[in-house]
């Protein structure tokens, strides 16, 4: 076990020199170095850089509301230090000549970074099994996926490699993976943090947040890691809250807005459905109003995304040609269009060609109309959906993923793996602010070697409504010991 149950544990216990930053860095390396061969959470480690910057930290010479605590970030932000690979062939060799803001933020506030981790290549897929490097494990069953794309970086906390990591979330990302591995995964809304060296996947979706042990980890990360950038033309011009400021706040007149349409009969495990069911009980007990909402256009969601993050995509990946950027093939070639071909056909794996010819498609004269820009229209209306029942209610409450964590395998066919986002992809549409929060385990049949795995319950709120989000999400933490369990080891 990792001493300290929390990050802001660690980070109280080295403020008040309970603790060392080199002590705690050392007990998380050596934990790397026994635990993730079978986590296969980190695709890089930077031990003498991490212990560097905690002995700088226990010197005194770096300051902050993170000082000495080890993080981890996920391998599509960029960092001057190590390769940024985004778990691709085509960038296995890409050092990136600059920081991405949150890299910088973590730092200046005293973050001890010890690695970069695992996801599904440039963030396609929804259990890093897209990871040109290797597929990540979920701690709580080693025998089943993390989720992903941030999987690696849900991995490595739910392991207790480290005490919090950073993910990137276009569709789900951090959610889906903080659910299936027993976290906290919290999507800002968009611009509420700066995509500045954030690899792009879908550039009018991605956002950059937290995966921690509870709403407190989170709201600390969120301090840390927000705010205006000029950097990132679309990041939001706006004062940061302090997010812990009123977490532990009681709630009056709270209202949770529960919608008809994310109460799906198919595809849903019966075990998810009856921990969502609890949930609403206990904001009832806690005296919350329970309000029905529609959300009518959310059953075009995963087909808008669908057009949309790919369309995006297409765009974004074009630079990946062996020329500006990325692998270059060794073969002989006639011409420069043979380069690129060969460079792309090499360095990208078949989930990034395939959102690639399907972006490409949809955007092409004669069908841009019918497929991007529909999509475009069906996004409009679903924030319109969002608006309207942010009237009634504070938050809307939801499963994250209709199951538990699946193993390797289990959903090869693409459609399948895609329908894992049917909860979380209409909060990146709508550009509002989403929490995932762990609200129970699965029940193994008696006899079989099945073990409990981990079920989270997402909450959604307006825009800018980090704070309160958390606030609520709290008080679920504060009845339920859910986010108290550990994988073990
Ligand atoms: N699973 C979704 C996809 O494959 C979401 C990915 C993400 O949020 N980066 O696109």
């Amino acid at each position: 076990m990792l001493p300290f149950e929390t990050l802001l544990g660690a980070r109280d216990a080295i403020a008040s020199k309970k603790a060392s930053s080199v002590e705690l860095t050392k007990i998380v390396l050596d934990r790397i170095a026994k635990l993730d061969p079978a986590y296969r959470a980190y695709v890089s480690t930077f031990p003498d850089r991490a212990l560097g910057v905690a002995g700088e930290v226990d010197a005194g010479k770096r300051v902050g509301p993170l000082a000495g605590v080890p993080i981890a970030i996920k391998d599509n932000l960029c960092t001057t230090f190590g390769a940024t690979t985004c778990s691709s062939k085509m960038l296995q060799n890409f050092y990136a000549p600059y920081n991405a803001t949150v890299v910088e933020k973590l730092e200046a506030a005293g973050a001890v970074i010890v690695g970069k981790t695992n996801l599904d290549e440039f963030a396609m897929g929804s259990s890093t099994e897209n990871s040109a490097l290797m597929v990540s494990r979920n701690p709580w069953d080693t025998r089943t996926i993390p989720g992903g794309s941030s999987g690696g970086s849900a991995s490595a906390v739910a392991g207790m490699l480290a005490y919090a990591s950073l993910g990137s979330d276009t569709g789900g990302s951090i959610r889906q993976p903080a659910s299936l591995c027993g976290l906290v995964g919290l999507k800002p809304t968009y611009g509420r943090v700066s995509r500045y060296g954030l690899v792009a996947f879908a550039s009018s979706l991605d956002q950059i947040g937290p995966i921690t042990f509870d709403c407190a980890d989170a709201a600390l990360l969120m301090n840390v890691i927000s705010g205006h950038d000029a950097r990132d033309s679309t990041s939001a011009a706006m004062d940061v809250p302090d997010h812990l400021a009123d977490l532990e706040k009681p709630m009056k007149g709270l209202r949770i807005g529960i919608a008809r349409e994310f109460d799906l009969d198919e595809g849903m495990d019966a075990e998810v459905k009856a921990s969502i069911d609890r949930a609403i009980e206990v904001y009832k007990s806690a005296g919350a109003t329970i309000v029905d909402v529609s959300l009518p256009h959310t059953k075009y969601g995963i087909a808008a995304y669908y057009v949309i993050a790919p369309c995006e995509a297409s765009s974004n990946l074009a630079r990946y040609d062996g020329v500006h950027y990325g692998h270059r093939t060794a073969e002989p070639v006639r011409d420069i269009i043979e380069l690129f071909s060969k460079s792309r056909y090499e360095g990208f794996g078949d989930e990034v060609k395939r959102r690639i010819m399907i972006g490409t498609y949809a955007l092409s004269s004669g069908y841009y109309d019918a497929y991007y820009n529909r999509a475009l229209k069906v996004r409009t209306l679903i924030s319109r959906d969002f608006e309207q029942a942010f009237e009634k209610c504070d938050a809307v409450l939801s499963p994250t993923s209709p199951t538990a964590a699946f193993r390797p395998g289990d959903k090869a066919d693409p459609l399948a793996m895609y329908l894992c986002d049917v909860f979380t992809v209409t909060c990146n549409i709508a550009g509002i602010a989403g929490v995932s929060i762990p609200c129970g385990f699965t029940t193994p049949e008696p006899g079989s070697d099945e073990k409990p795995l981990p079920i989270g319950l997402q909450l959604l709120g307006p825009n800018f409504s980090e704070p309160k989000l958390l606030q609520i999400a709290r008080i679920h933490e504060r009845v339920t010991d859910y986010h108290t369990r550990r994988s073990g080891a």
